[in-house]
């Protein structure tokens, strides 16, 4: 058995004060000078050690409250009062909401799975990968715990092309030459978020943490420096369709993605005879022509596709439509086809918690692609000031390369801890076993329409009694 694949996580602080989710107000006017004051009384400390931090204006009050209530309850005049911050309500979007963010930068600090208290308090159902629940049967044994658990669950999966079979001489030697694969031990391949307030630093970091994490790091091969020479095999360097230049892709490179693309032919000619070995990934953003042109891709031989969704999880010319709809509509076109074990399926967009990976790899992906969570895990508020030149709160530019590869590596052992916890909940002892394997799952819009489907549709305007 191959030794357990482990992510090394530790204790990595927040460089600034997070934006907490609820706020104290409590009023003065109508106080009745108790002899023993709540606030005396509150268990941590809280207002005895509040304090102003002049750097970021933020009192330590808020951040420092556990939310027992007990101040709120046990106040006579009820002067004390727990109220939502609006700031933390305007965190991210619509998208990437205040909790999804909130959530990211608790596992880069920590290096756990969130814990949310007394059971799940929101919807049973939503849209893109909340339509999907997951058949968590075997929760109930304990050897198939694959993080304390006595037994190996593993996470590693191959890039490229897989032999169909193994042929062997006589003398037991193999006879075909193995074609060329790449194996990562985790289903996930770090990618350069679309924007962020970036240093050199922060590039560096994201690389260290995907060589530490043994997986790779995608990024446009122009962003690609001297400074990054000491991490060639772990870059994934995605070329450009406008003036490619073979040269500039550094000696240990594995794996290249190229755009699907009127000058993709003469990209991948270029890339052979510049590196006959490189792996050759070819990226083709979710919409309505992608069924095609993954069709043809694969016909002409090539054994990587990327699917690219929109950073919302959606496909990028329709908003009904979501990268698992995708993900899943692909993977099937392609079994229908006798060709899904030809190729290695990588998908990505709006990848946003650790349960989307797991659900991407049910509808067919064998990997996915995690961008703007590297950005977060540095504390980014998804504000988007920089895409307008505006300096960034939290000065991710300048945040030390070991803090960042630290962070990243907190995010991402707290998701390979989740994907351990839902494969062994699931009876699925290889993440390779996943792929696909849709009987794990039920899709809420198939239940709807086996089950509510011959009733007609609810017609606009239409009153029901
Ligand atoms: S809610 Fe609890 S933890 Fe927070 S300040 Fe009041 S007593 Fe302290
Ligand atoms: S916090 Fe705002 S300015 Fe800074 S990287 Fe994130 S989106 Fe950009």
């Amino acid at each position: 058995m191959p030794s357990k694949y482990v992510i090394h996580t530790k204790h990595m602080p927040h460089r600034f004060e997070p934006v907490i989710k609820s706020g104290i107000i409590a009023w003065e006017e109508g106080c009745l000078k108790c002899a023993v004051c709540v606030k005396k009384q509150c268990v941590y400390g809280v207002y005895d050690n509040r304090r102003l931090d002049p750097l970021q204006m933020i009192e330590s009050i808020d951040n420092q409250c556990m939310n027992c209530f007990r101040c709120v309850q046990g106040c006579p005049r009820e002067l004390i009062h727990k109220s939502l911050n609006p700031e933390y309500q305007a965190l991210g979007d619509s998208y990437w909401t205040p909790d999804i963010i909130s959530d990211l930068w608790d596992q880069s600090e920590t290096g756990k799975i969130p814990v949310s208290g007394s059971g799940y308090p929101g919807p049973f159902s939503g849209p893109g990968f909340d339509s999907i629940w997951t058949d968590m049967s075997e929760i109930v044994r304990p050897t198939r715990d694959g993080i304390h658990g006595r037994e190996y669950i593993s996470t590693a999966i191959d890039i490229g092309k897989t032999p169909v079979n193994l042929t062997f001489d006589n003398k037991g030697n193999l006879v075909k030459k193995l074609s060329h694969i790449i194996d990562i031990p985790l289903p996930i391949i770090l990618r350069m978020p679309p924007f962020g307030s970036l240093g050199d630093k922060t590039v560096q970091g994201w690389a260290l943490a995907a060589g530490r994490l043994e997986t790779l790091f995608a990024l446009p091969q122009d962003m690609i420096d001297d400074g990054l020479k000491n991490f060639d095999q772990w870059l994934m360097p995605e070329v450009s369709s406008l003036g490619f230049n073979p040269a500039g892709i550094p000696k240990g490179v594995k794996i290249v993605e190229v755009p699907y693309c009127d000058e993709m032919d003469e990209i991948v000619k270029d890339l052979r005879d510049f590196n006959p070995s490189l792996l050759i990934s070819v990226r083709i953003p979710m919409s309505e022509e992608m069924e095609e042109r993954v069709l043809s891709t694969v016909k002409q031989g090539f054994a990587i596709i990327h699917l690219e969704g929109a950073p919302d999880g959606c496909f990028h010319d329709d908003k009904n439509r979501f990268v698992k709809d995708g993900i899943r509509s692909i993977h099937i076109k392609l079994v229908e086809n006798g060709i899904r074990d030809r190729l290695t399926l990588l998908a990505g967009g709006g990848i946003a918690l650790a349960e989307h990976a797991t659900k991407s790899i049910i509808c067919g992906a064998d990997a996915v692609f995690v961008d703007f969570p590297i950005l977060v895990a540095l504390e980014c508020r998804m504000c988007r000031r920089c895409t307008m030149g505006l300096p960034c709160p939290v000065n991710i530019e300048s945040a030390p390369l070991d803090w960042v590869a630290a962070r990243v590596e907190n995010l991402i052992g707290a998701w390979h801890s989740q994907l351990l916890e839902m494969m062994g909940a699931m009876g699925i002892r290889d993440a390779r076993r996943l792929r696909g394997e849709a009987g794990r799952a039920m899709f809420f819009e198939e239940l709807d329409s086996s089950i509510f489907g011959s009733m007609g549709e609810v017609e606009e305007g239409c009153e029901l009694e």
